[in-house]
């Protein structure tokens, strides 16, 4: 796994606001961030996803599947274990 930031079109985080203009990541494959990818934010650690204009929107992690939903809540555990 390799560790890739790309810079991304200005938008804020739905959760608290904060203007976001790169993402940073742990890529499993080779490609920049793209619409439906799910994003944390790094200060409030609020779910989102990309819209098309790869804008952050809300997402409620109750509308996923549940294998889905398992993985993101593992991803969280280890972010607020490694802020705290
Ligand atoms: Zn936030």
């Amino acid at each position: 796994m390799t560790l890739r930031a790309y810079r991304m079109p200005e938008t804020a985080c739905p959760g608290c606001g904060e203007v976001v203009t790169v993402a940073a990541f742990v890529a499993q494959n080779d490609r920049a961030p793209r619409p439906g990818d799910v994003v944390v934010c790094k200060v409030c650690l609020a779910v989102g996803s990309y819209d098309q204009r790869l804008h952050i929107r809300s997402l409620d992690l109750a509308s996923l599947f549940p294998a889905d939903r398992a993985e993101i809540e593992k991803v969280l555990a280890y972010l607020r274990a490694s802020l705290n």
